[in-house]
């Protein structure tokens, strides 16, 4: 017997000492007990829809260095006020160089 998916449908369970009939967690397929393995989600699942976990889950993020080194003091600031020259060439001033 052939299901929609392609997947071949046993129609009976012959008794199979010490195993039961069982369905996959994922693709409600029957199947027997032992043919079940558990995924990292704890699903119980036929050997088509078990995967194993994905690796990216084990990343950890790497802590960042926030300890700055060879920083500089910032400079002091300097005020504009009205009146004021701010091209250093024109007035001659040289304390804006
Ligand atoms: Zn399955």
């Amino acid at each position: 017997m052939s299901s929609g998916s392609g997947r071949v449908l046993r129609s009976s369970f012959p008794y199979k000492s010490g195993d039961v009939a069982a369905i996959c967690d994922r693709c409600k397929f029957k199947f027997y007990l032992s043919e079940l393995q558990k995924t990292w989600e704890g699903l119980m699942c036929c050997s088509a829809c078990w995967e194993p976990r994905h690796p990216q889950d084990f990343v950890r993020a790497v802590k960042d260095e926030e300890n700055w080194k060879d920083t500089r003091r910032p400079g002091t600031d300097r005020f504009i006020e009205p009146g004021d020259h701010t091209v250093a060439a024109l007035s001659g001033d040289k304390s804006w160089l």
